[in-house]
């Protein structure tokens, strides 16, 4: 292949400009012209290309967003707005577009590769809800920055001897609430993939109470069926704690990539490109799998059922006793 593009799709992460660096990087190191696609398949719909040099990404490794900006795009998803976007990269004679993004770009990238085009898929979503890869570019920066905010909760909440039940990010999938309860020593974490148990929650928190415990974190993701406001009522009836809400929000989308993100989007960037280099290459998705980094097929990687950590939350649970 000679010639390859690159979009950023969906909700950012950070990390995503450390991939597009390595994408683009690794491309001109192997001869190959690589062009920018801004605003996901919104810009590759509307021909907004734009060819990469090495100081295109100068200076965007160590910031949070993309660079190549991103969207979510309505249009796209029509059988019309496939062929547009294949129609775009025929014109621009594009060989392999690399996505980074999260289930939902990998949708669009199945639709252009199921009319003829190749695509490779780079996890990139601080959600970490694709099943075939142990981690998703963001998702151990969006982790720090809820342990971060954990422990300025932590400060002014003990002061006033209260708990705090803060709401995460994670709609479907619960990792971001697992690995930050676990490493900020949450009392509680209540992830989608299991039931709220009420009893438990407030048994926790009693007994912390009668051993002196000046304050408790309640770690809920968004996407758990008993509201924050729910939750926080129910508390405070059944065990006398004065309970408030803390709605982390978009912050934990922000920031700085951590070493491990961009240690992450450097490698499977990369592993982008010297797949593109392989002749007749299909659509593939890149992941990582222990240290290693993995590849499926994009339709193969999608169809994969996710499964949480147990043993996440049963350590968590035995930790923070
Ligand atoms: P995040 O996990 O951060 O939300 P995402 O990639 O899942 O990221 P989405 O908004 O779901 O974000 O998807 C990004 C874009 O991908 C959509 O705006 C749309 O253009 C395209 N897309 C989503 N789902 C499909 C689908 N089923 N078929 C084709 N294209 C899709």
């Amino acid at each position: 292949m000679k010639r390859i593009a690159v979009l950023t799709s969906g909700g950012d992460a950070p990390g995503m400009n450390a991939a597009i660096r390595a994408v683009v990087r690794g491309a001109l190191y192997h001869d190959m012209k690589v062009f920018g696609i801004e605003r996901g398949y919104e810009g590759l719909m509307n021909g907004d290309f734009k060819e990469m040099t090495v100081s295109s990404v100068s200076d965007i490794m160590q910031r949070g967003g993309t660079a190549l900006k991103t969207a979510r795009s309505k249009r796209f998803m029509t059988p019309e707005g496939f062929q547009r976007a294949a129609d775009m990269l025929e014109n621009f004679e594009i060989e392999g577009l690399v996505v980074i993004g999260g289930d939902g770009s990998y949708r669009g990238g199945l639709a252009l590769s199921k009319i003829g085009k190749t695509v490779i898929g780079l996890p990139g979503t601080i959600d970490n809800d694709l099943a075939y890869t142990d981690y998703t570019i963001g998702f151990d920066t969006a982790v720090n920055t809820v342990l971060s905010a954990i422990g300025n909760i932590r400060d002014t909440s003990s002061s006033h001897e209260r708990g705090t039940v803060i709401e995460v990010m994670g709609r479907n999938c619960g990792d971001i609430a697992l690995y930050a309860g676990l490493t900020g020593g949450a009392e509680s974490i209540l992830i989608p993939e299991e039931p709220v148990d009420i009893n438990k929650i407030c048994r926790t928190l009693i007994r912390g109470k009668n051993r002196g415990k000046m304050h408790s974190v309640i770690l809920r993701a968004e996407g758990v069926e008993m509201s924050a406001e729910e939750l926080a009522k129910t508390i405070t009836e059944r065990t006398g704690i004065d309970i408030k809400i803390v709605v982390l929000g978009y912050i934990q989308r922000g920031g700085s990539p951590t070493a491990r993100d961009r240690m992450l989007a450097s490698r499977m960037g990369y592993k982008a490109v010297e797949l593109l280099l392989q002749n007749g290459m299909t659509s593939k998705a890149v992941g990582i799998k222990g240290d290693e980094i993995v590849y499926y097929e994009l339709e193969e990687a999608l169809n994969m059922p996710r499964t949480h950590d147990k043993t996440i939350m049963d350590l968590a649970e035995i930790l923070s006793r």
